[in-house]
């Protein structure tokens, strides 16, 4: 890339940002057009894939001037990419279809010097994504084949799923993958680990299923004991650095407590004296789970600390929404914060830390997608899921 690349492309991402979704939908036309058989690596309805088309565009964009930043995402979506049967010389037809839909829509603003630093970019972006794929491939396979072994409800609407990949499966306590059922083929969402790396090679996942969820709801009443799904590589850089001498502070909403618990245990095994302030919020009883088992490992170890918290406050606990509650109870300035739970509750919760003093190097979280997206990358740039080649 030239050094002002960077400069031409931001400007033209905010030319066409008002006309963002034809452009995503002009560029799967495109793509689709030239090589129809590509439909089948994407799920049936595209509009999920369209917005996180261009919210991992805009996470690209953001990070052009953050070298390490960069390379460090982009690997994770080239090796992450591989479950789809992407091939290295798919990422050409996907540059020219990209440069193709930018252009149709930068109207008089697209001339040669924008093209050429789009072309330019994107041959260093894929170039960095086909090589973390062809390192993955060396040592694992492009996705992992896994037998679920356990499935119990915690709540309605709440399953608690463990399963066991057929071979060893590589992460980190607190990182997500995707997973795709036999229920919906093509279909990948995105579920936290629940607990950290064990010896037994066995991963839980905590899935509460949505109104309408097409995943979520067939994992949640549908999956038993037998069934295979299909997982993704780990992503996600929301893991503990067990350098750091901070305290920290967890906020988990929900089944967003599945990443924070699998690194509470990270802690417990590797034991530590750093100090864990752990608030648990949902909006009624049945939503704290997990909360016997914490308080459990709270009472035998003196650097956990586990707070409760519900909307309609009955007799234990603390009352109010979670990020109000933690913002009464007061963070220490010196804290790393890792937030995960529902988008809204993430975004409240860190714009509450900021208020309080938290810089956003100290403020974590996974990536927030949907409507919240937006919000998230103007609040803390983080990364982006995108769950089909884009
Ligand atoms: C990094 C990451 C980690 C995640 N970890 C977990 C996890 O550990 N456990 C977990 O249960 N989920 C988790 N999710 C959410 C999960 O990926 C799915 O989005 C969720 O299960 C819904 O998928 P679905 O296919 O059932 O619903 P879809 O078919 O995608 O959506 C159906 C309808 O439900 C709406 N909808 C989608 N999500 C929600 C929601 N959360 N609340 C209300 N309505 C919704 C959609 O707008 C749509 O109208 C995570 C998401 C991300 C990005």
């Amino acid at each position: 890339m030239r050094h002002n690349d960077a400069d031409f492309i931001r400007h033209n991402l905010a030319v066409v940002a008002p006309r963002a979704a034809d452009v995503t939908s002009h560029f799967y036309a495109l793509l689709f057009l030239r090589r129809p058989e590509l439909r089948d690596l994407f799920p049936p309805a595209m509009d999920v894939q369209r917005d996180r088309l261009l919210h991992a565009l805009i996470r690209i964009v953001g990070d052009l001037d953050d070298a390490p930043a960069l390379h460090g995402y982009l690997g994770q979506l080239g090796r992450d990419h591989r479950k789809f049967d992407v091939i290295a010389e798919h990422y050409d037809l996907v540059g020219e279809c990209l440069v193709a839909a930018l252009a149709r829509y930068s109207g008089e603003t697209w001339n040669d010097a924008v093209q050429a630093a789009w072309v330019r970019a994107y041959g260093a972006t894929a170039k960095i994504m086909i090589g973390a794929a062809d390192e993955d491939a060396r040592t694992n396979p492009p996705h992992w084949a896994a037998e679920i072994v356990s499935h119990h409800k915690a709540a309605d609407d709440i399953a608690v799923v463990t399963v066991r990949p057929d071979v060893p499966f590589p992460y980190r306590a607190g990182q997500y993958t995707f997973l795709e059922t036999p229920w919906w083929p093509r279909v990948w969402r995105a579920y936290s680990i629940a607990n950290a790396p064990d010896p037994r090679g066995l991963l839980t996942f905590h899935v509460r299923s949505v109104p309408a969820g097409w995943v979520s709801n067939a994992l949640v009443h549908k999956a038993k004991p037998g069934d295979r799904i299909k997982l993704g590589a780990a992503m996600g850089e929301m893991v503990v650095d067990h350098l750091a001498p901070n305290p920290m502070l967890c906020v988990a909403g929900g089944t967003g407590l599945a990443p924070l618990k699998a690194m509470v245990e990270e802690l417990a095994y590797y034991g530590t004296d750093r100090f864990v302030d752990l608030f648990y919020g949902a909006s009624a009883h049945s939503g704290l789970y997990g909360l016997e088992d914490l308080l459990r490992l709270s009472q035998k170890v003196s650097w956990l600390r586990v707070r409760p918290a519900l909307d309609d406050l009955t007799l234990a606990g603390i009352s109010g929404g979670i990020s109000e509650v933690v913002g009464e109870y007061g963070p220490r300035f010196d804290c790393d914060a890792y937030l995960s739970g529902p988008p809204a509750m993430v975004l409240d919760s860190a714009r509450v830390l900021r208020r309080l003093g938290l810089n956003g190097s100290q403020i974590h979280h996974d990536p927030v997608v949907g409507a919240y997206a937006a919000e998230a990358e103007v609040d803390v740039p983080t990364p982006v899921a995108v769950d089909a080649p884009g």
